[in-house]
């Protein structure tokens, strides 16, 4: 790397490249290996892959930390919680992504952890329930109500009382966002969404900045076999690539439809925090003319996931597993890098349908 600070757009195209030794391809190529001659970094597909290092470096880069790739963003979650000492507290929002309260309520009720459920937006509210805590989990943006937390300021507090900080960066990804820098210790990652961008991955990653949080956390993987593929993690590095082009594109295109749907009489309450490419909004007809709404798209597909350069969208509530505290009338928007007229012309078509 040259020797002044580079900006994230560079970063997401330059970091993780093979040496430029004659001939050496610029891609780093897809390693298939369970045994590795011994006398390096590992002799074991389970414990290490040369394929899983491109993808990496990058993502510790962005994040400014250092990144391990696992199976899944649900893999890397599990690593995190599986820190966390038996019996003890762990703070987390009362609403968030489904799979991760799913699990920590299993965990509470096996008697594992003390779980305190906060409303990550009352700050306050997170520091007290924090104080003799051994984790803070926070995602931020919620998915997929949008709520945002003072990363920062809970950090803080939790440094002070000794209570660790992780922070699900999914939606705001390190260019809107680097929970590092604010002070956490954990950074979580669903590569599935948009950091592969292409709805064709499951992976996930955990980025620490410290030594000794990164040998545990690779121990975790090692021990939980909670390994990424060789092909994942090449066709994640690619997705990183052009993180910066997609994300400002969706974003801009978000940031439009949040501002439209505003206006618009079918529609209750927008969500969107102003950043991001994901909106949410609640319908006025209520959950059976939201859910059609969803099915009746021409350009934007209805699906589940989020991040892709496609449009997708869904009403959460249809999941079983979805936090009783998301409206059943919540459609979740995940905007992608199409022409913002012709989506619009697609929600406004809908939204006119019922
Ligand atoms: C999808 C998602 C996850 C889970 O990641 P998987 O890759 O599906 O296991 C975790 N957190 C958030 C915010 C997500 O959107």
């Amino acid at each position: 790397m040259p020797g002044h600070d580079l900006s994230p757009s560079t970063i997401a195209v330059a970091s993780g490249r093979p040496d430029r030794t004659p001939g050496s391809p610029l891609n780093a190529p897809i390693t298939l290996a369970s045994a590795l001659v011994p006398g390096g970094a590992s002799e074991y597909g389970r414990h290490g892959n040369p394929a899983w290092q491109a993808f990496e470096q990058v993502l510790g880069d962005l994040e400014g930390g250092l990144a391990l790739a696992f199976s899944s963003g649900v893999a890397a979650t599990t690593a995190v919680f599986d820190l966390v000492p038996a019996k003890a507290a762990v703070v987390a929002p009362q609403h968030a992504y489904s799979g991760t309260l799913t699990q920590l309520r299993e965990r509470a009720r096996r008697g594992l952890i003390d779980l305190r459920l906060v409303d990550v937006t009352d700050t306050r509210a997170v520091i007290d329930a924090s104080d003799d805590a051994a984790l803070v989990w926070l995602e931020s943006p919620t998915n997929p109500m949008l709520d945002v937390a003072d990363v920062e300021a809970i950090a803080q507090a939790a440094a002070r009382a000794g209570t660790a900080v992780a922070v699900d960066n999914t939606f705001a990804t390190p260019l809107r966002q680097r929970p590092l820098d604010l002070g956490a210790d954990f950074v979580v990652h669903s590569a599935s969404k948009l950091i592969s961008g292409h709805s064709d991955v499951v992976l996930g990653a955990v980025v620490t900045n410290a030594r000794r949080a990164h040998r545990a956390i690779e121990a975790r993987r090692s021990n939980l076999g909670a390994i990424p593929g060789a092909m994942e993690c090449w066709l994640a590095a690619r997705g990183l690539r052009t993180l910066h082009v997609r994300l400002d594109r969706a974003e801009s295109n978000a940031r439009e439809l949040a501002q439209r749907l505003q206006g618009t009489r079918a529609v209750e309450r927008v969500r969107y925090p102003g950043f991001g490419t994901i909106v949410s909004f609640e319908v006025a007809g209520g959950p059976e003319v939201a859910q059609k709404i969803t099915e009746t798209s021409e350009i934007i597909t209805y699906a589940t996931s989020l991040g892709g350069v496609e449009s997708t969208w869904e009403r959460r509530r249809r999941h079983e597993a979805e936090p009783v505290e998301v409206p059943e009338n919540l459609i979740r928007l995940s905007v992608g890098i199409e022409d913002v007229e012709d989506l619009w012309y697609d929600v406004d078509r809908c939204l006119r349908a019922f």
